[in-house]
């Protein structure tokens, strides 16, 4: 059975609405100005040894957002040792105590809204809309693994048996989890690794993103307040690449739950694998080529919306987003054409403006690379269109929106993680190679479909290897529930995120055959 329909989805707020966006925006100008600090949690205590680490605005890098304090190896092993003690009496703890404190923090991120939306905007660069989504996703992540924990956990199954003997099987925690989160959704992500762990009974280490440490940390507060044990959650800033390898190779890390590069989960995966002690379960989340298909009987006009929405919003930093359009020739032209259109119309600029449509990208690192890959790709293939920047945008980490013409998906080395999408055109007798092409790549994340065409619109979902499909529509924006997210082959292990399946990774399963 599925559960889960025992509760709705947050709403977020409609900006077009004046009775809700004038308080929102009030209420959002308080943090504007506002510095926040960061360190690691441990505890229930905020530490500061070592240095800060200060934190910039992507948008303007001369705007200071706060301090960050990173995790000591002294600091790391207390943290290990506190989750490690916590686990017996937390799993012992009713599910339904867990799942209330989940609950109870779901409230909280919608009271603590603006706030939450502003860290996502100056520390994340993520433009407004784009910060109520993300904390309506973390909203429907807690109440949805709340009422999934409750059905699966609140009691044994009881299984069929000889005469006398009753055999129930029950779902436990595994222990202490290690959550790697991403600095693309700071907050959603970051969350509901977090909260699937610690509704199943485990204890966790979190881990954000090098990017995004102060969001994570509010993350954290609010978590606490709402009754999750100081030691139960406890947050670890500092180097991905420093502190990873430490916390994987220790055997009192039993799960690890990542959102990252494939490079990465494969090299956590390694590390568990050669350590002592239990076999650790991964949950990985990945990369992806993400395709769209769009033939000659598709809308060009919706095709047009949904292609810049696929590639370009978040600034195309979503696992999710579109990278390679395929276009019948037929077609092809006017696509282009309305596609040049559009892009000549994107306002690319401060996050915190909410007619903003593309923002800045998260680091100098990331716009360097992505940079350098529309060099050499224009070169390869030929360049049609570049939103264009305005002065606005000189002081912050842009990359202007584009669009590269190539002639197969094997020019592209790797996912492009920024606002880049490449368009491939083809002949209608050819869609066979394309969805091998596609396969070719090793990945299966998302995949968007135009066409009319049902039966050919349904072959191309079914025949391209993705975890999530969609037809006539964008092809970002998984909501909880709704839409599980997650991929195949190269694109991570599963179970999705926000489906029925996820929390199954998170637990033990252990049989008593009761014969008094
Ligand atoms: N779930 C997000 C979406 O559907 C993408 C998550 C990610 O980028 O990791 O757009």
């Amino acid at each position: 059975r599925i559960f889960g329909h025992e509760r709705a989805n947050s709403k977020g707020l409609n900006m077009n609405i004046a009775h809700f966006s004038r308080p929102f925006f009030a209420d959002l100008a308080r943090f504007q100005t506002q510095q926040w600090q960061a360190g690691p949690l441990i505890g229930g205590e905020l530490r500061r040894s070592g240095e800060a680490h200060s934190v910039k605005n992507p948008f303007d890098t001369r705007e200071p957002v706060g301090e960050v304090y990173f995790t000591s190896d002294a600091e790391l092993e207390e943290a290990l040792q506190r989750a490690k003690e916590a686990f017996p009496a937390w799993n012992a703890t009713p599910v339904a105590e867990r799942a209330a404190a989940l609950e109870k923090l779901a409230d909280s991120l919608e009271a603590n809204m603006a706030e939450l939306i502003a860290l996502c905007t100056r520390e994340a660069g993520k433009g407004l809309q784009d910060g109520i989504d993300e904390v309506r996703e973390a909203v429907d992540f807690c109440r949805y693994y709340a009422v999934q924990a409750r059905h699966m956990m609140a009691k044994g199954t009881v299984l069929p048996g000889p005469t006398g003997e009753l055999n129930e099987l029950f779902l436990e925690g595994r222990g202490t989890f290690l959550c790697i989160s991403p600095w693309n959704f700071p907050l959603a992500i970051f969350l509901g690794q977090v909260v699937a762990a610690l509704v199943t009974g485990n204890t966790v280490l979190a881990k954000p993103a090098e990017q995004t440490n102060l969001v994570a940390l509010r993350a954290t507060q609010l978590a606490h307040q709402a009754g999750i044990p100081a030691d139960v959650l406890q947050l670890l800033p500092g180097p991905g690449r420093e502190l990873g390898p430490k916390l994987t190779s220790d055997e009192r890390v039993t799960g690890v739950c990542f959102t990252g590069s494939t490079a990465t989960a494969k090299a956590i995966n390694r590390s568990l694998a050669a350590r002592e002690g239990a076999i650790a379960p991964l949950v990985a989340e990945t990369g992806g080529q993400n395709a769209m298909v769009v033939d000659s009987t598709s809308l060009p006009e919706q095709v047009i919306t949904d292609v810049v929405h696929s590639a370009f919003q978040s600034a195309g930093q979503r696992c999710s987003a579109l990278r390679v359009l395929y276009v019948q020739a037929d077609v092809s032209e006017r696509v282009i054409t309305l596609l040049k259109g559009a892009m000549a119309e994107l306002r690319v600029g401060d996050p915190a403006y909410h007619h903003t449509d593309v923002g800045p990208v998260i680091d100098a690192t990331a716009q360097s690379k992505l940079l350098a890959h529309i060099e050499r790709i224009s070169a390869e293939g030929q360049l049609l269109a570049q939103a264009p920047l305005d002065e606005r945008c000189q002081h912050g980490h842009f990359v202007a929106p584009t669009a590269v013409q190539i002639d197969h998906i094997g020019q592209l080395e790797q996912e492009h993680f920024g606002p880049i999408l490449h368009v491939i055109r083809y002949q209608a007798d050819q869609l066979d190679a394309v969805i091998e092409e596609i396969n070719s790549t090793g990945f299966g994340l998302t995949l968007g479909v135009h066409s009319r065409n049902e039966s050919q619109a349904l072959r191309i979902a079914r025949s391209v290897k993705a975890g999530n499909a969609y037809i006539n529509r964008n092809q970002i924006g998984a909501v909880v529930g709704v839409q599980p997210f997650g991929g195949q082959g190269l694109s991570g292990t599963g179970p999705k995120a926000g489906g029925p399946h996820y929390l199954t990774r998170f637990v033990t399963e252990k049989t008593i055959s009761n014969n008094i």
